[in-house]
């Protein structure tokens, strides 16, 4: 089995950007005050506000796990639901996390095709029930871009906004990707949240290149109340904050988050570009940031694996490539090469 230099089975295989590196680097040059109170900090909040372009409240936690559920953990009482799509990380991959930290509250799955929310499918489930019996629906959570790698539009978001609004919902976004959906739509990063109608959003900073790290921000700021409590509690409050801060401020500061992103969407293109004429090779989902899903005969995908490619088939039982900042070309023209070789003898 050949060695591979590099696998793109997951956009979290990717080591630290340089940008990220260099200001852990400078934030270790000499002793700051712990527990959040120190420059680096507020320096990367004040990052956010000025990329958002708004006063948000900001928050830093180690993982998409704990933002996303303690995010939704300060929307809902123990007694609300929160609207989800069947493949919402939430409600498949953080092992009953939003749950355990509201309380209870009941995520209500909406069954879906290709991993999106719709309008619809909210109002249907928001209205399903009305009694005292059922669990209050009180928020929506969507994927910026989605488990399959597609993006919202910034309508998309819209319309979805307009009926949580109507229902009198709050939204939320797991944007774990949101750098690679900012790059995929060329929007301003507000336009696809608070401008349209997005009430608290997780960004990632591990997939954006950070060894570690997501953010919090609240749009509608009255949401954050208490919630540096809610991280505390949860273990979520580093002492040494500024290795957990620093970070942004190299990726927003230099533009990296955008440009690394670019590059990741790029690469995800280059592959789809690569195979998707390929006999015997179906892309399960259009292409619109990292992701490729490749729908092959068991036999393609195992001659894969004996030429030492690593990747998942969690969704629809097709493979899953993902690519970061660091994917390499030379090896993602490798890959190309493979999986051409491995249908071309399948047919044969
Ligand atoms: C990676 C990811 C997260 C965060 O996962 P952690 O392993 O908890 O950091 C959240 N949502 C989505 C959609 C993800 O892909």
């Amino acid at each position: 089995m050949a060695d591979r230099i590099q696998q793109f089975a997951s956009d979290n295989y990717a080591g630290i950007c340089p940008e990220a590196w260099a200001a852990m680097e400078a934030a270790n040059a000499g002793s700051a005050t712990a527990y959040g109170d120190d420059e680096w900090t507020a320096r990367a909040a004040d990052g956010f506000r000025t990329l958002f372009e708004t006063d948000c409240e900001v928050f830093f936690a180690f993982n998409g796990t704990a933002a996303n559920s303690l995010a939704l953990a300060a929307l809902c009482q123990s007694y609300h639901s929160v609207i989800c799509s069947s493949f919402a990380h939430v409600e498949t991959d953080e092992c009953g996390a939003p749950e355990f930290f509201s309380n209870g509250s009941k995520l209500l799955v909406a069954p879906t095709d290709d991993g999106k929310l719709t309008p619809e499918a909210i109002v249907r489930l928001a209205t399903s029930r009305a009694d005292i019996h059922f669990p209050k629906p009180r928020v929506v959570t969507i994927t910026q871009p989605t488990e399959t790698g597609q993006v919202y539009s910034v309508e998309e978001v819209r319309a979805i906004a307009a009926v949580c609004r109507d229902l009198g919902l709050k939204l939320h976004m797991d944007g774990a990707r949101f750098a690679q959906a900012c790059a995929s739509l060329g929007c301003a990063p507000a336009d696809i949240t608070w401008r349209a109608g997005v009430d608290v959003l997780c960004f990632g900073g591990t997939k954006a290149g950070m060894a570690v790290g997501e953010a919090v921000i609240f749009f509608d700021t009255a949401l954050a109340a208490d919630f540096d409590y809610r991280c505390k509690q949860a273990g979520q409050l580093a002492s040494k904050m500024r290795f957990l801060s620093a970070p942004w401020t190299g990726l927003l500061e230099s533009g990296a988050w955008l440009r690394h992103a670019r590059h990741a969407n790029d690469c995800a293109r280059a592959l789809a570009a690569g195979i998707g004429n390929c006999a015997e090779i179906e892309l399960m989902f259009p292409v619109q940031s990292n992701a490729v899903f490749v729908k092959a005969p068991a036999a393609v995908l195992d001659a894969l694996r004996a030429r030492g490619w690593r990747f998942y088939t969690f969704i629809g039982g097709g493979a899953r490539f993902m690519f970061a900042w660091d994917s390499d070309p030379a090896e993602i023209a490798q890959l190309i090469g493979d999986v051409r070789e491995a249908t071309e003898m399948a047919i044969v």
